[in-house]
């Protein structure tokens, strides 16, 4: 192995946005002797080739894993159950296993069961990405200075999970261990409610009359800007986000609907006190996301996470 290397080889299950732009930074950095990538089309193992980020590339996702010392799963989490039926049998002894999937209780549930006793699974999440997709939309600065969550189970290997979380900060990621649960209940407030209240806004806009909709457009302040940017993230994700994480979403949703409820009863009133506690309260909140040097500039690097 050369000296920068964690790893000797690296399969991506999936090449994407997320699975792109790390197999960028790892060959950029010589984090991997040798990656290997498999997808579900030709395409966009031709695109992944093209684009030099792999040194092998295969549709045969269980002859893509067999050697690997890492496997990076980087697809939509609907297809983990049946991605992990498929390469179960061609594991090498102590591989390491981790995915990128925004949901993580639900890689216990799919993907788990079907792993051999002799592998290491170290579910990963990065909190960083773009509306895009595919291989051509990633970029080797995604992770800098934006968190990701790994939430090893109880008991795993600590070496497995060290070396994951090795490749996280080289990725230029800052790292927590986390409960998968307890990642879970936070997201759902944090990315996946919003996502929930954007698709929600562009939704109801489209469904305005023809003129109200060109009216919508054309001054659409940042406001509704940033919305339609969050709304146009990809539909496979985020149905499966919703799909794999519906209790806590549901939870979520229900302490929102009451807080809706007291600011519609406030304007109802013209309760102005209690609007602009509300406001003042939220705009601290906004102070201390900046503290924590979460605010990104908006594109490329923009947060559908
Ligand atoms: P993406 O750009 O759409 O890429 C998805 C990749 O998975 C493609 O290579 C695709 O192959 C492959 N794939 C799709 N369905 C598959 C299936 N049924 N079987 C095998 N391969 C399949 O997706 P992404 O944005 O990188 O997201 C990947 C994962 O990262 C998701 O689990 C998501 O929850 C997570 N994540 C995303 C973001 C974000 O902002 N995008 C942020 C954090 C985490 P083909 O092109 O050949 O179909």
């Amino acid at each position: 192995m050369t000296d920068t290397a964690i790893f000797d080889r690296i399969t991506f299950i999936g090449i994407g946005l997320i699975g792109s732009s790390m197999a960028r930074v790892i060959k950029r950095d010589g984090l991997a002797n040798h990656i290997t990538v498999t997808t579900r089309s030709q395409e966009t193992l031709d695109n992944a080739i093209e684009l030099g980020l792999c040194d092998t590339g295969t549709l045969d996702m269980a002859e893509a894993v067999q050697g690997a010392d890492l496997v990076m799963i980087c697809t939509p989490m609907g297809a983990f159950a049946s991605i992990g039926a498929e390469i179960a049998g061609s594991l090498k002894p102590g591989a390491i296993i981790s995915d990128v999937g925004s949901v993580k209780e639900p890689v216990f549930e799919t993907l788990a069961p079907a792993l051999p006793d002799h592998v290491h699974l170290v579910p990963g999440h990065p909190v960083a990405g773009t509306e895009q997709s595919g291989p051509e939309s990633g970029f080797p600065e995604l992770f800098e200075g934006r968190w990701t969550i790994l939430t090893p189970a109880k008991g795993v290997d600590a070496n497995a999970t060290a070396r994951v979380e090795e490749l996280w900060k080289r990725c230029g990621a800052m790292v927590e261990i986390m409960d998968a649960k307890h990642h879970d209940q936070v997201l759902a407030i944090t990315s996946h409610l919003p996502h929930l209240i954007a698709y929600t806004i562009v939704g109801t806009a489209t469904d305005l009359g023809e003129d109200m909709q060109k009216e919508v457009i054309q001054f659409s302040a940042s406001g509704f800007r940033d919305f339609t940017r969050i709304a146009a993230s990809d539909p496979t994700m985020w149905r499966d986000i919703f799909l794999t994480n519906r209790d806590a979403v549901l939870d979520v949703l229900g302490r929102f609907d009451e807080d809706l409820t007291e600011l519609k009863r406030a304007i109802r009133r013209g309760d102005g006190d209690a609007l602009f506690d509300h406001f003042t309260r939220t705009r601290a909140i906004r102070r201390s996301v900046i503290d924590a040097g979460q605010q990104i500039p908006p594109a490329p690097a923009n947060d559908t996470d």
